[in-house]
């Protein structure tokens, strides 16, 4: 049944096997790198949690997790990468190794003012897991990613945890949404 294409889903861009592989190899690269480390994998809510999920299930080595909310895609995101803070870390992250698992990079904006805001906790290091990062031909994100899994088209995608108006993170790909749903 959930292999089916949903019926609002104009093509799929990465299958449920392509994002197994890609998690597959960033849970090994994570698990070589930090050996010894306890990472600490911080996703940001809500799209980050499937990606989340499935990455540290594919981590071999001893890690710990948290979430941050933090209300996205207002005007003033893309004006000026400020975010507000809906839900802060449970954790003390001061001398912690931390990645940030981020389900799909686009302008970096938020991402780059929540390590500015991070790094003024004084963890021991801090890196970005991006599920995903758009490629948009004219610009780069504000911000270097350590890992990346993979790279899709300049369109705007759901499911794997991406919503359009709150729908569609279920899907178990990622696909390109029909112009006419959100039209
Ligand atoms: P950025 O600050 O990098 O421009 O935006 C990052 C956030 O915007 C992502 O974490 C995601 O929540 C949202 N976003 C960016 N592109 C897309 C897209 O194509 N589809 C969906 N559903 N969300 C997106």
């Amino acid at each position: 049944m959930t292999d089916q294409l949903h019926p609002d889903i104009e093509s799929v861009v990465l299958s449920k096997q392509d994002i197994q592989d890609i998690v597959d190899r960033l849970g090994r690269q994570i698990s070589e790198d930090y050996e010894g480390k306890n990472p600490l994998i911080i996703a940001v809510l809500r799209g980050a949690f499937v990606f989340m999920a499935d990455l540290v299930r594919a981590i071999s080595i001893p890690c710990t997790v948290d979430f941050m909310a933090v209300s996205s895609y207002g005007s003033d995101v893309t004006s000026s990468g400020r975010v507000r803070i809906l839900k802060d870390l449970d954790t003390d992250i001061e001398g912690r190794h931390v990645i940030i698992a981020e389900d799909i990079l686009d302008s970096g904006l938020t991402l780059s003012y929540l390590i500015k805001l991070l790094e003024g906790r004084h963890p021991a290091s801090l890196s970005i897991c991006a599920f995903s990062i758009k490629d948009v031909s004219d610009k780069t994100p504000a911000v270097n990613a350590a890992y990346v899994g993979t790279h899709v088209p300049d369109a705007f995608v759901v499911g794997y945890g991406l919503d359009y108006a709150e729908r569609y993170r279920n899907l178990p790909y990622v696909g390109v949404l029909k112009p006419e749903v959100y039209s």
